[in-house]
């Protein structure tokens, strides 16, 4: 695999992932991923954004309480 930005060799590491949801945000220290070594790009295959959904749901679902009122 071939990095998009810079044709770069991409290896399986760990990058870290943000993201902003409604009333939250969330930070991931390592997520599993195909990593660049040139240019330090890194591409999620469909396990780890499967991952990172069904977090995602399990904390909407765990933080509604939290969020409703605002
Ligand atoms: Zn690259």
């Amino acid at each position: 695999m071939k990095c998009f930005y810079c044709q770069g060799k991409m290896v399986r590491g760990v990058t870290p992932f943000d993201v902003t949801r409604r009333g939250y945000h969330v930070h991931f220290d390592a997520v599993p991923a195909w990593v660049c070594e040139q240019c330090g790009e890194a591409l999620f295959d469909s396990q780890a954004v499967d991952l990172i959904e069904h977090s995602l749901d399990t904390l909407d679902e765990q933080t509604y309480q939290m969020r409703v009122a605002a």
